[in-house]
């Protein structure tokens, strides 16, 4: 795993060891020797991530769509900062550049592209891993209704294990790095069984 996408909060939260952890992960980015992919901002966790890594060395990405560029939310000493069309332009566009998809903590938009980059894994339209960081229990609730809608037999098994999560950072940088693919998807589990 060369290259990271992140998706984290455009807001720091509440806690400062939600900051606290995105320079963590600059730290283990440069130790890794990889590279960071992410929405390009300027504020918030993002911003924090961002300046982390590159005063630690580590190459960042930034891939932004026009409408958050204009509004000066942007990020401006990046390595390279991509200006995209839209949205949906950005999560390919990432999804391309990455090796792996990592949450920290954020909001509405960073579980709305986690959950997509899920989503597409479980379609077999990538294989990369995609992970969670369960930062001092913030995302806890959300693993339990995970739990739950797999025990209502809405998430089958396999697919709930295809999103690893997990509160240390460099076990699960380590666990990303050692995943494989799994060789069947979704839909060819579904077509088996009927
Ligand atoms: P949220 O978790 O709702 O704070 O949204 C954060 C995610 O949405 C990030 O991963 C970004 O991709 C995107 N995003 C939200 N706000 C911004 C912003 N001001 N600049 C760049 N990206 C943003």
């Amino acid at each position: 795993m060369r290259t990271l996408a992140v998706f984290c909060g455009s807001a720091v939260g509440v806690n400062p060891i939600y900051s606290s952890i995105a320079v963590a992960l600059a730290e283990e980015l440069a130790r890794r020797e990889m590279s960071l992919v992410y929405g390009g901002g300027g504020v918030g966790i993002m911003g924090v991530l961002a300046d982390a890594a590159l005063a630690r060395g580590v190459p960042v990405y930034g891939v932004i769509p026009a409408h958050l560029e204009e509004k000066e939310v942007g990020h401006k000493h990046l390595t390279r900062q991509e200006v995209v069309p839209s949205m949906h332009v950005r999560k390919a566009r990432m999804a391309e550049l990455a090796d792996g998809f990592l949450a920290l903590p954020g909001g509405v938009g960073t579980l709305e592209e986690l959950f997509e980059v899920w989503t597409w894994g479980l379609l077999g339209l990538h294989g990369k891993p995609v992970a969670m960081l369960d930062v001092e229990g913030l995302f806890s609730p959300l693993i339990a209704a995970v739990d739950h809608l797999t025990a209502q037999g809405f998430i089958r098994a396999p697919d709930r294990d295809f999103l690893l999560h997990g509160a240390d950072l460099p076990d699960l940088l380590d666990r990303m790095a050692a995943w494989e693919r799994p060789t069947t998807f979704k839909w060819m589990r579904s077509v088996e069984e009927t």
